[in-house]
């Protein structure tokens, strides 16, 4: 007899402590909060609630452990041998990381299972390999002297994530700033703590030293903003909104001149021309990009922008598509869409709902919350036609399974209209003219193009935004710029 994903996710015991210097703490304060699941609004389990006195512990032991070499001044190729183990044991653990994933977050598990832990595994994996790949630079000096060029560790980076991909984003940070040789204290968003402090026991027995990676879960105005204030972290990674992204380089900037790298928000243009040689591929991609994780993407693509000669067409197919994407138990393997993280998100989103039609959009389907009777937060996949790019709906970041659709004639108007955002992360063309694709792809103020689809790329390719949507880039030989001092040192050989 198979075990339903249910029935494995009761048995599982649910991490719920601060982890520091390889062990599993309380708070200093004692102080525990609920943490729920969001497929059915029940409590799942306490988790510890770190703040000032566990972050000022946190990062006491990273930099102890930092200065005394046990991880920052060992070999490359040993640094790789022990991510590389720990990337196959994230794998080995796969599916008890994915419960713990969609438990928290409510995102389908077949996602978890086939998106999200292979993927942060990955990560894990590349930079590990990378670690002794990467050389160093002479410089091209005259005769009279010897420049080297060099990348040391940057020392004590503590990571601030969200709850949309918890394993991902915090992957993201910890693959390059391990390989690097970095101490690393991360705080996960309060609504998803589980699978971060598992991460950290994992690392462990993969045979990373205690203290390299420490978690304290808890709130971001005290355990966050304890992070950004802090005098001895040097660089904070933050992966959020663009409104804490923004506290953050304050705190920088009142407290130690940390390096702060953002990467924030973002509204993506999905612009698809009349010349789009796969319509069909274009209205899936289209369903796709807004529904997949509940719309809770930074690079959800959240403004259709059609050309007018083919908007009402192509809005048939995306409706057809997006019959197939109904909410339903994140636990259960055939659902495509799960619940959003919290009520308090959801709430937000349903306003928008209502924002959007007072604004004057035409709801063409979803627009409520559903399935009531399971208890968890759900809404119906939403599309809004005759949206203005002016409108609130398609201004602000809605972080949910909304869509707007916007026509435009020609080219011009199409770049105006998808580069008239504060966001710049992504943006998704549709063409099949080679040179239309590359012209308007350098018009468009956005760090990922996508041509003809959306969400492309794989570890080889850096990720990060324009604009408002940060700095920096995550994934790809860039991440290490975020982790890494670069050193000139100039030897005087007259
Ligand atoms: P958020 O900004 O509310 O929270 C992110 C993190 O910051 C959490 O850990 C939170 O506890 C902490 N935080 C909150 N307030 C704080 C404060 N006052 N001081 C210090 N820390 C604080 O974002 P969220 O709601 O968790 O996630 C959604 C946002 O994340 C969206 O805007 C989305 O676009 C963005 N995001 C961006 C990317 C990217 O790569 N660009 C990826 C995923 C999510």
């Amino acid at each position: 007899m198979t075990i339903s994903y249910k029935d494995r996710a009761a048995q599982l015991s649910l991490p719920g402590q601060i982890f520091i210097n390889g062990k599993r703490v309380d708070a200093a304060s004692g102080k525990v909060f609920d943490n729920i699941n969001p497929g059915t609004g029940q409590v799942m389990n306490q988790v510890a609630e770190g703040d000032l006195e566990d972050v000022n512990r946190a990062v006491e032991n990273a930099r102890q452990t930092f200065e005394s070499g046990v991880w920052s001044e060992i070999a490359p190729k040993d640094r790789k041998r022990i991510l590389i183990r720990f990337a196959d044991l994230m794998m080995e653990h796969k599916e008890e990381l994915a419960l713990l994933e969609t438990l928290d977050v409510g995102k389908p598990i077949s996602d978890s299972l086939a998106v999200d832990v292979p993927s942060s595994a990955n990560c894990i994996r590349w930079h590990g390999e990378a670690c002794d790949k990467v050389y160093d630079e002479v410089a091209p000096t005259g005769p009279g002297a010897f420049g080297t060029i060099t990348r040391e560790p940057i020392g004590v980076i503590a990571a601030v994530v969200p709850w949309n991909f918890p394993l991902l984003m915090t992957c993201w940070k910890l693959g390059p700033a391990l390989a690097a040789g970095n101490s690393v204290v991360l705080k996960p968003a309060e609504q998803t703590p589980l699978s971060a402090i598992r991460l950290a026991e994992l690392a462990v027995e993969a045979g990373l030293p205690e203290g390299v990676f420490n978690v304290v879960p808890g709130f971001g105005p005290t355990a966050g903003k304890a992070l950004g204030m802090h005098m001895d972290v040097d660089c904070l990674a933050f992966t959020g909104s663009g409104e804490v992204g923004k506290l953050f380089l304050q705190y920088s900037g009142q407290s130690n001149m940390k390096r702060v790298w953002l990467e924030c928000g973002g509204k993506t243009p999905n612009v698809v021309f009349a010349d789009c040689l796969d319509l069909k591929k274009a209205a899936e991609a289209a369903a796709i990009g807004i529904f997949y994780n509940q719309g809770e993407v930074c690079t959800a693509a959240s403004r259709l922008i059609v050309q007018d000669t083919i908007k009402d067409q192509f809005l048939e197919e995306v409706l057809k598509v997006t019959e197939t994407m109904q909410p339903g138990d994140p636990l259960d393997p055939d659902t495509t869409m799960g619940a959003m993280v919290e009520e308090k998100h959801m709430n937000r989103v349903l306003e928008y709902i209502e924002i959007g039609k007072s604004e004057g959009a035409k709801l063409r389907c979803g627009g409520e919350r559903v399935l009531l009777n399971q208890g968890g937060y759900y809404i119906a996949p939403t599309i809004f036609d005759q949206v203005k790019n002016s409108m609130r709906i398609a201004q602000e970041e809605i972080f949910g399974p909304v869509l707007s659709t916007i026509t435009f004639k020609d080219a011009d108007e199409a770049v105006a209209i998808a580069n008239d955002s504060i966001y710049g992360l992504a943006a998704c063309l549709w063409t099949g003219d080679v040179n239309k694709a590359i012209g308007i792809s350098r018009r468009l103020k956005a760090g990922n193009m996508w041509i003809n689809c959306w969400d492309g790329g794989d570890m080889t390719m850096p990720f990060g935004g324009y604009k408002q949507s940060g700095n920096g880039r995550d994934k790809s030989l860039h991440a290490l710029d975020k982790y890494t001092e670069i050193k000139a040192t100039w030897f005087d050989l007259s």
